[in-house]
């Protein structure tokens, strides 16, 4: 059977792509299909694939691939390096999915810094490295057409400590003086914009403020892959890596490159050997930020991960929520207490989460606890005879350091999917 591939048309951040195809159209691999709109904020959408437009609603483009598919495809047109990279519908590939043109659109006056963000802070994700592995110099050169697009002196490559191989893979590849590594320790939320900036450059960011204000700009490592490929490839963005992982009938964690962009969930578990007949949820992300999302929906371009987690444990008749502004949100919390079958008591923020404008949380410094005693306290006395948590590395440690002298099992947000790949919980990490 031909397979359906399905075009989000709003993917990013900034306004939905418009469709410049109708039913019915023929269309080649790597052909536009539906624009940014002039002068707003938004992305190309390209075909991942040789097919039939069989729809085109509000939402999506649903395109019916050809049976037979080439490895050829339409060529971006532009010349300069920053028009490719607007023509080839990039955005934040690590989950953001901010346009990346704009991210660069203005250089540096003085001294400036690229970061490219190879934290790959979410646990089970893999792709970044895998892609590491056999690709260190494709990165390097990502990272110069960065440097040079925004005028940088300096560029940095951002990897956590425990990855010493592709340390030195890196290491090796890299000749020029202005780039180099930076290690970041093992711990969630490593990969935060601002918690990079303050490893790297030591400066701690306000919570409404961009990278920019430290003379820096964070880009994720596969952006900074996408980025050669849109430059000396003139490739449009029509594949995306991830790690499909859990309750799968193969290998419990695989990484798969270079999926087409538009496929529907279920078709790639299938890629993948087929999911388990038994899984509590499907998980579109990594296991602290991940959404739920069913096997018909398409995978997008900000997709990293799909996890097929464990069943859900059955919770106890009331739980208190403890939220994390750099883990699952409130919202998330809700959805993983209801599947336990526990009703919702009290909900407590840490206090390093600060509500914005927009009603979003940022934390003031992520990754290091401010402690977490009296929330612990306050969820008690609202009656939870459990927490459910997404808090990060360190504050997961404080509160498995009071909850259960309070007689107060803890559950987390990542627990489902870590548990269906044997990975170790997120819990008490030093005594
Ligand atoms: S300090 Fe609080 S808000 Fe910040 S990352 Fe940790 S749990 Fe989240």
């Amino acid at each position: 059977m031909k397979r359906k591939f399905s075009y989000l048309l709003k993917q990013h951040i900034g306004s939905p792509s418009k469709p410049i195809v109708q039913k019915g159209d023929k269309v080649l691999r790597g052909q536009l299909i539906a624009e940014a709109p002039k002068d707003q904020l938004g992305a190309n959408v390209f075909s991942s694939i040789s097919g039939e437009v069989e729809e085109v609603t509000e939402q999506q483009i649903r395109i019916i691939a050809d049976e037979i598919q080439s490895k050829e495809y339409v060529k971006l047109t532009s010349d300069a390096p920053l028009d490719l990279i607007r023509e080839s519908g990039l955005v934040g590939l690590g989950g953001a999915g901010f346009p990346t043109y704009a991210k660069l659109q203005k250089p540096f006056t003085g001294e400036g810094t690229v970061i490219v963000n190879a934290a790959e802070c979410e646990p089970i994700l893999d792709h970044n490295m895998r892609r590491i592995d056999t690709e260190a110099d494709k990165l390097i050169k990502g990272l110069k057409i960065v440097m040079e697009a925004v005028k940088a002196n300096k560029g940095i490559i951002a990897i956590k400590n425990i990855h010493t191989e592709e340390i030195e893979r890196l290491k090796t590849g890299i000749n020029e003086s202005n780039i180099a590594v930076a290690t970041l320790p093992n711990m969630y939320p490593m990969g935060e914009e601002r918690a990079i900036v303050r490893e790297v450059l030591g400066t701690l960011l306000e919570v409404d403020q961009l990278p920019m204000a430290a003379n820096a700009i964070v880009i994720n490592a596969e952006t900074v892959f996408k980025i050669r490929e849109a430059v000396e490839d003139k490739k449009p963005l029509i594949e995306k890596d991830m790690t499909v992982a859990g309750k799968l009938q193969g290998k419990l964690l695989q990484v798969m490159l270079d999926m087409p962009l538009g496929m529907l969930i279920g078709d790639v578990f299938k890629e993948a050997g087929g999911i388990g007949l038994e899984y509590g949820e499907i998980v579109m992300g990594g296991p602290f930020t991940g959404k739920r999302v069913s096997l018909e929906d398409p995978i997008i371009k900000t997709t990293g991960g799909l996890i097929a987690t464990e069943e859900f444990w059955k919770g106890p008749e009331k739980i208190g929520l403890l939220v994390c502004a750099c883990g699952g949100n409130k919202e998330r919390l809700e959805q993983i207490a209801a599947s336990m079958g526990s009703k919702v008591v009290g909900i407590e923020y840490c206090k390093q989460a600060k509500e914005l404008k927009n009603g979003t949380r940022k934390c003031e410094n992520p990754g290091k606890c401010p402690g977490q005693v009296q929330k612990v306290l306050k969820l008690k006395k609202d009656g939870a005879q459990a927490l459910l948590i997404s808090n990060c590395t360190d504050c997961s440690n404080t509160v498995m350091s009071c909850a259960p002298q309070l007689k107060l099992p803890v559950y987390h947000c990542t627990d489902g999917p870590l548990r269906a790949v044997n990975m170790k919980l997120v819990r008490r990490i030093k005594e």
